[in-house]
C-alpha cells in the first residue's frame, strides 16, 4: 500500500488546515491538571459517503434509490409514500464520483492537527456490509483510504513539530485491535487472547496488554499494518463473513514532551475504526454461525445507537459499559474525542432498508456534543530536560536486553532479537519443582518468612470494589497455594530428616547440616544454609576461603550479616535469617526495575508473584505514569498492595541476586 497523490500538496494542505486551526486553538488548549472550565463542545461531525454501482448495472433497470441534492444534503425514496422523499442533511455528503481525497481532506485532515494539542479523534466508519467501509478508510494501493493518508499526515508532522530545537519531543506509535463476538484481540499479537478495557482515573480508556509499536515512518507502519490486516483477511475467509462482523480499531497515539521547563507531557490518541455492517441480520435470513454472531455483534452496534440515544435525551446513565466497542470509544462519543462519523450508503435498491437505518442513525450521531480537553500532564520523573537524541530515548543497552520482540524501540529500523532464554536468565526461582530439594527447603523457608512479615504490609490501595474483590481472592489464592507448598516442604523435611538420621554428623557438608537438625532441641549445632544454585555450591567446595552467604535465623529478630561476622551464641539458635551481600541485593534490584521498566507483559510474567493480571496492571501504570524510578514504586500501582510489593521484591530480588552469582544474566 502507497499513499497517493502528491505529498508537497498534502503537506500544503495540512499546514493551511494547521495555521487555520492555531488561530482559534488558543480556546482548545484546556490542560486537564488545574482546569476549572468546561471544556468547550465539538459536535460529533457526520459525512455520507455513497458509493458508486460497482458491478456497472446502474441504469434503467436499477435506478438508484438514493440522489445527492448538494454538499450536504441527500434525499432518498420514501416506501410508506411513493409520491414523496425522505430528506437528510449532514455536515459533508459525498457522492459517487467523489474521490478518496475529497473525503480525507474534505471531513479527516481538518481534526488530525487536535492530536498534536494532546487531544483525541476518532474516525468511524458505519454502513451495511458491501456499502465501502473499507473502502473509505484502508482502500486499495491505487486508491488509498484514510487510513494510508492520515498516517502519512501525521508522521510527516509529528517530524517537522518534534524537530531538534522545537519546544516538544514528539512519538507515535501504533496498535491494531479488532472486536469480534465481544473479545477484544490484538492484530499484532494474535496469539494473545481476549484483551480487557480499563478507565484510568481521569477517564482515559486503556488496554493494558495491547501491544504498541513505536512507528517513526510510514515504512514502519506498513511494516506493523500490512500482516496484521492479512491475519484478519485470512480469517475473513476461513471464518465465513468475519471481516464484515467484526470492529477493526487502529490507535494511532502521539506522544509529545517538553524539552524544557515545565516538562509537560501531553497525549493524544486517533481511533480509525472501520465497524462491522450495520445491516439487520435478522432480514437477511442467516443461519449458523452468522445467526448466533447477530447477537453478539448487534450487541455492539446496537448499544452504539443506545449510547448515541442516551447521549442525545441527555440521559443520566450513558451504557458505554454493555458493550466492548461502546466502551473502547468512551471518549470518541460524547467523550473527549473530535469524531467524525463517515456513514457508508450504497446506491442499489436492495440495500434500501440498510440505507435508511444507517441514514437514520448518522442523522442520530450528528447531535451528540462531545467535550475535547487537552490531555496532559507534567513528566512524572523529570530529572532535566528532555534529550532530543533518539540515543537517549533507547535506554540503556541491559534494558533493551530485556526487552521482548513486541516493545520495539524507537528509531530502531529492525525487531529486537528477544534473548534466548531471557525468561530463565530472569527467573532463577520460576521452577520450584524441577529444584534441587535443599534448595527448595530453603526457599521455602524464606517464603514462609516472608509471609509473615508481610501481614503488616499497607491496605489494599482505593480500586474500585470489583478489582478489589478480585484481587484479594488473588492473594487468597496464592496464601492457599504457600499453604500447599509448606505442606510438601514439611514432607520433604520429614524424608530428609530419616535420611540424614542415618548419617554421621561429621560427614554432613556444613552447608546442608540444618535441615537435618531442624527439630534438635537440645545443644545445637551451628545452623547454615546456603541459598545458590548447585553449580555456586560446586565453585563454593573448590575454593573454601571464598565469602559465602546464609540464609539464618535468630528467633523473631532478623538481621542481615556474612558467615565470618557469626557470634557463637547465634550460632547456636534454631532459627533462620537471609544474608545476602549489598552488592547482589543492589543487582538483582537494578534488574527488576529494568524489567518492570523495558519488560513486556509476558517478560514480567517471568517474575515471581507477578501473575498474568498483575503484569498488565503493571505495563498499563507504565504507559500511563512513564517508568518506576524504584522498584518500591510498584506500590502505586493500582492494585498491588504494599504487602504484596514487599513480598515481591524480597522473592524477586534474593533470586536475580542467586542468578548473577552463578553465571551471566
Ligand atoms: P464494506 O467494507 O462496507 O463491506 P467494501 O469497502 O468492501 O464494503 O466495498 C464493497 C465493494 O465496493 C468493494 O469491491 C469496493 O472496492 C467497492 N467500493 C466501495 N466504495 C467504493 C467507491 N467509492 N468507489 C469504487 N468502489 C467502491
Ligand atoms: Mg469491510
Amino acid at each position: 500500500m502507497a499513499a497517493g497523490g502528491s505529498t508537497q500538496q498534502r503537506r500544503r494542505e495540512m499546514a493551511a488546515a494547521s495555521a487555520a486551526a492555531i488561530s482559534g486553538a488558543g480556546r482548545c488548549r484546556l490542560s486537564k491538571i488545574g482546569a476549572t472550565r468546561r471544556p468547550p463542545p465539538a459536535r460529533v461531525r457526520v459525512a455520507v459517503r455513497l458509493r458508486p454501482f460497482v458491478d456497472g448495472t446502474a441504469g434503467a433497470s436499477d435506478p438508484p434509490c438514493v440522489r445527492g441534492m448538494d454538499s450536504c444534503s441527500l434525499e432518498i425514496a420514501n416506501w410508506r409514500n411513493h409520491q414523496e422523499t425522505l430528506k437528510y442533511q449532514f455536515d459533508a455528503f459525498y457522492g459517487e464520483r467523489s474521490t478518496q481525497q475529497d473525503i480525507y481532506a474534505g471531513s479527516v485532515q481538518p481534526i488530525l492537527r487536535h492530536l498534536l494539542e494532546g487531544q483525541n479523534a476518532s474516525v468511524l466508519a458505519y454502513g451495511p456490509t458491501g456499502a465501502g467501509k473499507t473502502h473509505t478508510m484502508l482502500g486499495s494501493p491505487e486508491q488509498p483510504g484514510v487510513i494510508p493518508r492520515a498516517l502519512m499526515d501525521l508522521l510527516q508532522l509529528t517530524r517537522e513539530e518534534g524537530a531538534e530545537g522545537r519546544p516538544w519531543a514528539l512519538s507515535v506509535t501504533m496498535s491494531y485491535l479488532e472486536i469480534y463476538q465481544e473479545k477484544v484481540l490484538d492484530l499484532l499479537d494474535p496469539a494473545s487472547g481476549d484483551l480487557v478495557i480499563r478507565e484510568d482515573c481521569r477517564g482515559t480508556i486503556l488496554i493494558p496488554g495491547l501491544t504498541q509499536k513505536p512507528i517513526t515512518s510510514f515504512a514502519d507502519f506498513e511494516r506493523h499494518f500490512l500482516p496484521a490486516s492479512r491475519n484478519r483477511t485470512v480469517g475473513a475467509t476461513r471464518l465465513n463473513q468475519r471481516s464484515s462482523r467484526s470492529h477493526a480499531v487502529l490507535l494511532v497515539k502521539v506522544d509529545q514532551r517538553e524539552r524544557l521547563a515545565p516538562f509537560r507531557q501531553r497525549e493524544g490518541k486517533l481511533y480509525l475504526i472501520d465497524l462491522a455492517g450495520s445491516e439487520d441480520n435478522r432480514r437477511t435470513g442467516n443461519k449458523g454461525l452468522r445467526l448466533k454472531e447477530s447477537g453478539a455483534i448487534n450487541t455492539s452496534l446496537f448499544v452504539l445507537g443506545k449510547v448515541v440515544d442516551a447521549l442525545n435525551q441527555g440521559l443520566p446513565r450513558v451504557p458505554y459499559r454493555d458493550s466492548k466497542l461502546t466502551r473502547l470509544l468512551q471518549d470518541s462519543l460524547g467523550g473527549s474525542a473530535h469524531s467524525i462519523l463517515i456513514a457508508n450508503i450504497a446506491p442499489e435498491r436492495r440495500f434500501y432498508l440498510d440505507t435508511v437505518s444507517a441514514l437514520n442513525f448518522a442523522a442520530r450521531s450528528k447531535e451528540v456534543i462531545n467535550r475535547p480537553f487537552t490531555n496532559e500532564s507534567l513528566q512524572p520523573y523529570v530529572l532535566g530536560p528532555v534529550k532530543l537524541s533518539q540515543k537517549e530515548l533507547l535506554g540503556p543497552p541491559e534494558a533493551k536486553r530485556a526487552r521482548g520482540p513486541e516493545e520495539e524501540e524507537i528509531g530502531s529500523p529492525e525487531p529486537m532479537a528477544a534473548p534466548a532464554s531471557a525468561s530463565q536468565k530472569l527467573s532463577p526461582l520460576q521452577k520450584l519443582s524441577s529444584m534441587d530439594p535443599a534448595m527448595l527447603e530453603r526457599l521455602l523457608s524464606l517464603d514462609r518468612l516472608l509471609a509473615s512479615q508481610g501481614s503488616q504490609g499497607a491496605p489494599l490501595l482505593s480500586t474500585p470494589k470489583r478489582e478489589r474483590m478480585v484481587l484479594m481472592k488473588t492473594v487468597e489464592e496464592k496464601d492457599l497455594e504457600i499453604e500447599r507448598l509448606k505442606t510438601k516442604q514439611k514432607e520433604l523435611e520429614a524424608k530428609m530428616l530419616a535420611q540424614k538420621a542415618e548419617e554421621k554428623e561429621n560427614h554432613c557438608p556444613t552447608m546442608l547440616r540444618p535441615l537435618s537438625h531442624r527439630t534438635v532441641t537440645g545443644a545445637k549445632p551451628l545452623k547454615k544454609a546456603v541459598v545458590m544454585p548447585l553449580q555456586l555450591i560446586q565453585e563454593q567446595a573448590a575454593s573454601p576461603n571464598a565469602e559465602i552467604h546464609i540464609l539464618k535465623n535468630k528467633g523473631r529478630k532478623r538481621k542481615l550479616e556474612s558467615l565470618d561476622a557469626l557470634e557463637p551464641e547465634e550460632k547456636a539458635e534454631d532459627c533462620w535469617e537471609l544474608q545476602i551481600s549489598p552488592e547482589l541485593l543492589a543487582h538483582g534490584r537494578q534488574k527488576i526495575l529494568d524489567l518492570l521498566n523495558e519488560g513486556s507483559a509476558r517478560d514480567l510474567r517471568s517474575l515471581q508473584r507477578i501473575g498474568p493480571k498483575k503484569a498488565q496492571l503493571i505495563v498499563g501504570w507504565r504507559e500511563l505514569h512513564g517508568p518506576f524510578s524504584q522498584v518500591e514504586d510498584l506500590e502505586r500501582v493500582e492494585g498491588i498492595t504494599g504487602k504484596q510489593m514487599e513480598s515481591f521484591l524480597k522473592a524477586n530480588i534474593l533470586g536475580l541476586a542467586a542468578g548473577q552469582r552463578c553465571g551471566p544474566s
